[in-house]
């Protein structure tokens, strides 16, 4: 992701956001529906091994801060998924091919009956919630209540974040049946904007 440059990734921030996206050229102007789902990765550097154990990365830490700068403290506030995956190593790999992980088909339908499940309450997805929707739909408990906020303190949240990771929480509790996102729930939805928390 960080390949491109800062002002091509941050028209992101519309479709992200609003689910369109305006393009004015002269005189014109026209309006696209733009809602999307965006799935991007990265390296942690740019020669991609910062943080091997085998040293094999090059880059100096001005480089390496540059390259994860090209991504806005604004875009990033737009991904609700956010995740760090180390490198495995030979061994691990080899190790990893004889577990055998949950086929796909029942997770599909995992996915499609939670998906059911969200049209059926509010006539939309999760991601389309608006603030007040969230606030009735999404109400978590003290102990929930209590690390959203500890969580958004410490990693300095907007209130967009913030909202967004109450619908990520309610998503997971859709994918559980329950009927509000448990503290456990809200817990696991933190975890996941966690990748860039110090950057
Ligand atoms: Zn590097």
């Amino acid at each position: 992701m960080p390949e491109f440059d800062r002002n091509v990734l941050e028209t992101l921030r519309e479709p992200l956001e609003a689910g369109r996206i305006t393009i004015s050229r002269a005189a014109l102007q026209a309006d696209f529906p733009a809602a999307c789902q965006l799935i991007a990765a990265m390296n942690p550097c740019p020669c991609g091994w910062r943080g091997d154990p085998g040293g094999r990365c090059r880059c100096t830490p001005e480089v390496a801060a540059r390259y994860l700068r090209k991504l806005s403290g604004p875009l990033l506030d737009r991904i609700d998924i956010q995740l760090e995956i180390p490198a495995l190593t030979a061994a691990e790999l080899s190790a990893r091919a004889t577990v055998s992980g949950e086929a796909t088909a029942p997770i599909a339908e995992r996915v499609s009956a939670a998906r059911e499940r969200q049209l059926n309450r509010q006539g939309m997805t999760n991601r389309e919630l608006g603030g007040r929707q969230v606030d009735e739909l999404c109400r978590p408990d003290a102990a929930g209540e209590a690390l959203l906020r500890e969580a958004g303190e410490r990693f300095g949240w907007s209130a967009r974040a913030y909202y967004r990771v109450l619908k990520v929480a309610r998503t997971i509790a859709d994918l559980a049946g329950a009927r509000m996102p448990s503290a456990a729930q809200i817990g696991e939805a933190i975890q996941y904007r966690r990748a860039f928390g110090s950057v």
